[in-house]
């Protein structure tokens, strides 16, 4: 196996070990939005809770107000049955009648805030059907996770171990440039010579599709570390694409 093929086997534990992280990433990002989101709904559920209480506590006072006025009513209303004088009996209906409107003023209000507390009841419930719905997703979102660090767990072991045991077969000075460039270009620091005309000799870089000149696909068909003129990277040939471009006499 040449220089190139051996490096690109690092390369290709290299983007396993990126996509197990990203996976899990990706599965850590899903559980933490299912728990704002948890959150975001508890808080309007509390703050919907706290207004309950008050037009609850606000409507109990306009009660006992209401039933003061009663009394009051009742009592001018023994007290005009017993008046002694028209004078007084109209003295004593004007009261009541003041009472009567203050009363049904309360009344409305009372109202008011009833309608109030059972729409804010609706919402309440509406909130606690898409918390609970939401919390069975985080219980999902949170399975994800646990079962992706499960996997990376072992797997990410594996591939490390694998990949010490390919590192001794790069010489030091590959890896030096290789580990540059996933510095500098990630996924793209090898990429496949792609054909873009056969017959033509013409082949372009698998990552920046910018052409390779011949020579290049020469170089890299003997095996040596071959890089791509303009992005830089690392260029590698498939089974296929080598089989291609052989010269017919050496095949
Ligand atoms: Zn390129």
């Amino acid at each position: 196996m040449d220089v190139t093929a051996k490096l690109l086997k690092v390369y290709q534990v290299d983007r396993q070990l990126a996509g197990l992280e990203g996976r899990l990433r990706k599965a850590e990002r899903f559980l933490g939005e299912q728990s704002r989101q948890l959150e975001a709904l508890a808080t309007q559920m509390q703050a919907i809770a706290g207004q309950i209480r008050q037009l609850k506590a606000t409507s109990g006072n306009l009660e006992n107000e209401i039933r003061e006025f009663d009394e009051h009513i009742e009592h001018h209303r023994t007290l005009m049955g017993n008046a002694q004088t028209n004078k007084e009996y109209k003295a004593l209906l004007v009261e009541v009648n003041t009472f009567k409107a203050e009363r049904d003023k309360r009344e409305e209000e009372a109202l008011g805030l009833l309608s109030k507390i059972d729409e804010l009841t609706a919402q309440s419930e509406e909130l606690a059907a898409a918390h609970a719905e939401r919390e069975k997703m985080r219980k999902v979102a949170e399975g994800e996770r646990t079962e992706r660090q499960g996997e990376i767990k072992d797997r990410v072991e594996e591939l490390h171990a694998k990949r010490e045991l390919l590192l001794k077969e790069v010489p030091a000075e590959v890896l030096l440039v290789y580990d540059e460039l996933v510095v500098q270009l990630d996924e793209d620091a090898m990429a496949e010579l792609e054909i873009a005309d056969r017959r033509r000799h013409e082949y372009t870089c698998g990552s920046c599709m910018m052409g390779i000149p011949m020579e290049a696909a020469i170089s890299l068909l003997s095996g040596k570390i071959t890089r791509c003129p303009s992005c830089g990277c690392i260029l590698y040939l498939t089974a296929e694409t080598a089989d291609v471009i052989t010269p017919a006499e050496k095949r």
